[in-house]
């Protein structure tokens, strides 16, 4: 696959064509019922993907450990620097939750994933029997649980525990205990905190690794992965990969085009055109980095030299917001993990739609603004909905695109957040001083 010849992300594009197209001409030729090709898809494509998907799984409990202790830290420390920590949380907050919303809106609107037949979705569970026994006696015990010994059970006791079973359920009692600790930590003094929070970063630092380990064997698995979806699934896997490639963009072209413009007139009160107009070098380099992180000091200068935000507001607000205020990937992971489940047969009630909702939010603090870094937090929110992980293949090789169009949102709204936070802190001023 000519290595080094062409960038990690056409490698891996290059995959899903190769694994689609022998997918298409495997079923084409010997029909899905062929037993050798039964066999080959089992046994020889299952494991390939499979080994890639382990390097991703084998690393989620530390890295979400301390990417959420980090992010909550973070946000302690806003705390401290008062009103504009404040506001500019509670704006996170609710443009997170518009990005999912319009997530959730458009998926049920348009239902990708539904046009696959009951009988393709059968064949393909019964190949992955393995987490259909799983997701069964996870659901048994489900049922058995009154609401009140549920929501007890978010409340971790064993922190350890729950890391052994964070792939079984044991997620959100994980994610408990990590915001504890976070909050925990911005309340001991500084120099006792430092040596554990350099750990964290540490820790944090070497997991993105094998993350970068497991993107190298990626084309290859992303080929495996997509010829067996293909063998088990059939050629409609296509067409509703393609829907869902359009909602996801257009999920994310309204989040930039009228919520944020809306915002943007209506709190910070500047025509949105305009603003977009002076940040296009910010979105710019999101859209070719698909990483918030790489664009912080593109976005520092820019915000200052052509938005003309002051400089405290925006060093503050775009900093902390790199890595906890991700709204396009908050909209991503949501209608990402509805689709698959959708693909997969396994039913979501509204109720749950809202959890996996919620989920994505806190995975928006979560998730390392480097590209991909919403893959992670994908993969343990799909095993939380018993949804089977090799699920994932099918939409790893169209995410570039995706990546770096939402990160360009993610940016631009760590921006805009800014540029509201600044007139909220002008009207206030000029209030003061009219009162005094
Ligand atoms: N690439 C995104 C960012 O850096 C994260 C993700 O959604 O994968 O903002």
């Amino acid at each position: 696959m000519g290595k080094g010849r062409f960038p990690l992300h056409t490698q891996i594009f290059i995959g899903l064509l190769v694994g689609a197209v022998a997918g298409i001409i495997a079923t084409a030729t010997v029909g899905t019922d062929n037993d050798q090709l039964k066999f080959f898809a089992d046994n020889i494509a299952r494991p390939v993907g499979q080994v890639f998907l382990r390097l991703i799984f084998m690393v989620v409990v530390p890295l979400l450990f301390a990417a959420l202790v980090l992010g909550v830290a973070e946000i302690g420390d806003a705390r401290r620097v008062g009103r504009i920590g404040l506001r500019s949380l509670a704006m996170t907050i609710v443009l997170s939750s518009l990005a999912v919303a319009v997530g959730l809106l458009l998926f049920n609107s348009f239902e990708p994933g539904r046009g696959i037949s009951a009988e393709r979705r059968a064949d393909l569970m019964a190949s992955i029997g393995q987490q259909e026994d799983a997701a069964k006696k996870i659901e048994a015990t489900k049922e058995a649980k009154s609401v009140a010994d549920s929501l007890l059970e978010v409340v971790s006791q064993n922190p350890v525990q729950d890391a052994t079973r964070a792939l079984e359920g044991g997620l959100l009692p994980l994610m408990f205990f990590a915001l504890m600790f976070g909050l925990a930590m911005t309340a001991v003094p500084k120099e006792q905190s430092a040596p554990f929070r350099a750990f964290l970063e540490a820790l944090f630092a070497i997991t993105l690794k094998i993350i970068d380990f497991a993107m190298r064997v990626a084309p290859v698995a992303v080929a495996a992965l997509m010829f067996f979806a293909i063998t088990k699934l059939g050629i409609e896997a296509i067409v509703e990969l393609g829907k869902y490639v359009f909602i996801v963009l257009a999920g994310l072209a309204f989040h930039q085009f009228v919520i944020y413009a809306a915002v943007l007139r209506l709190v910070a009160r500047r025509n949105p055109w305009k603003f977009f107009s002076q940040i296009r070098e910010i979105m710019m380099t999101a859209f070719a980095t698909s990483s918030s992180n790489a664009t912080l000091p593109t976005a520092l200068r820019v915000a200052q030299e052509d938005a003309k935000l002051p400089k405290d507001i925006s060093s503050f607000v775009l900093t902390v917001g790199a890595t906890a205020n991700q709204n396009g990937t908050a909209l991503f992971e949501g209608i990402t993990v509805l689709f698959l489940a959708q693909v997969f047969g396994v039913q979501l009630s509204f109720e749950q739609q809202l959890g996996v909702m919620g989920l994505a939010i806190v995975a928006g603090i979560g998730t390392a603004g480097v590209p991909g870094g919403a893959w992670p937090m994908i993969a343990i929110i799909l095993m939380k909905f018993n949804v089977p992980p090799e699920a994932i293949g099918l939409v790893l090789g169209v995410d570039r695109v995706l990546d770096m169009s939402r990160t360009v949102l993610n940016v631009t709204g760590d921006v805009t957040i800014a540029a509201c936070v600044t007139e909220m802190e002008r009207r206030s001023a000029a209030k003061a001083a009219a009162r005094a």
